[in-house]
This record gives structure tokens, C-alpha cells and sequence, in this order.
């Protein structure tokens, strides 16, 4: 299926710098920024540079390259921000709403990390 890149997303215009961001960390190929509406004590998007769509779009075409900086941009994120699991903030939840049923808002691949509170069993 062909992935159908909108460049006027959010998320786009944030990685371009027309929209302004409260970045936690940057690597080669990924963004990781504040959510402008938190919905816990830490709740940080990691993104990819690249034009991907959601996770389906970025494991099918992203580059090895850009696969293992991903991955370790949230990691790096999670200690940055004191959240991994025996750090004393108890752990943190990966959350990558895709498509209608995941009720996906911006059509830019991001990967929430939330944490900071005990968060429960799932979020709705
Ligand atoms: P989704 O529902 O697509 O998984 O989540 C989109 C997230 O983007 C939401 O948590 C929302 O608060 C966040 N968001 C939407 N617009 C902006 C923005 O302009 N700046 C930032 N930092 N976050 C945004």
C-alpha cells in the first residue's frame, strides 16, 4: 500500500521550524519534544526525521540507520528524563497511536513516553 505523506502536518512544520518546540533531545535521525498537552508528569514525543506516516509506514521503508536511531532515541529519552525502570521514577509506557482505529491526530510517526505517575493498567 503506498503511504501517503502530508507535509503540512504538525509535526512537519515542527521539524522544519516554522513551529516552535520544547525539545528534550536530537539525534541524526530523530526528534524527541515536549507534549504541548501533557497527560502525565512526563509525556515526551519521539519522532523520526523523516517523512513517515506511522509505525506501519516507518518499519516498512525506514532505513536500518534511521530503525536503530529511533530505537535508541526513546531509550535515551527515558534516562534523560529519569524514567526507566529502577530510576526512581518506577518506569515509563511506549504508546504509537496509528491509523483510525488508534485514533492517530497528527499523521507524523511519534512515539509517546509517558511516565512519572503510576499510570494504571492501560490509558484509554
Ligand atoms: P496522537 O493522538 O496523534 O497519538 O497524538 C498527538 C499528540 O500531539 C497529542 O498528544 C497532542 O497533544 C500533541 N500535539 C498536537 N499538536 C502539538 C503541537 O503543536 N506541539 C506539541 N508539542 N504537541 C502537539
Amino acid at each position: 500500500m503506498p503511504y501517503d505523506y502530508d507535509n503540512q502536518n504538525i509535526f512537519a512544520k515542527i521539524l522544519r521550524g516554522e513551529i516552535p518546540n520544547a525539545t528534550v533531545l536530537e539525534t541524526e535521525h530523530s526528534l524527541a519534544f515536549n507534549d504541548i498537552a501533557p497527560q502525565a508528569p512526563v509525556h515526551v514525543l519521539v519522532i523520526p526525521k523523516g517523512p513517515y506516516v506511522n509505525y506501519d509506514h516507518f518499519a516498512a521503508e525506514a532505513s536500518d540507520a534511521e530503525i536503530l536511531d529511533f530505537t535508541r532515541a526513546i531509550d535515551a529519552v527515558a534516562r534523560k528524563i529519569g524514567v526507566t525502570p529502577g530510576a526512581g521514577a518506577g518506569g515509563y509506557r511506549l504508546i504509537a497511536n496509528s491509523g483510525e482505529a488508534g485514533v492517530q491526530e497528527v499523521p507524523h510517526l511519534h512515539v509517546h513516553v509517558l511516565g512519572g505517575r503510576p499510570l494504571g493498567r492501560m490509558l484509554e
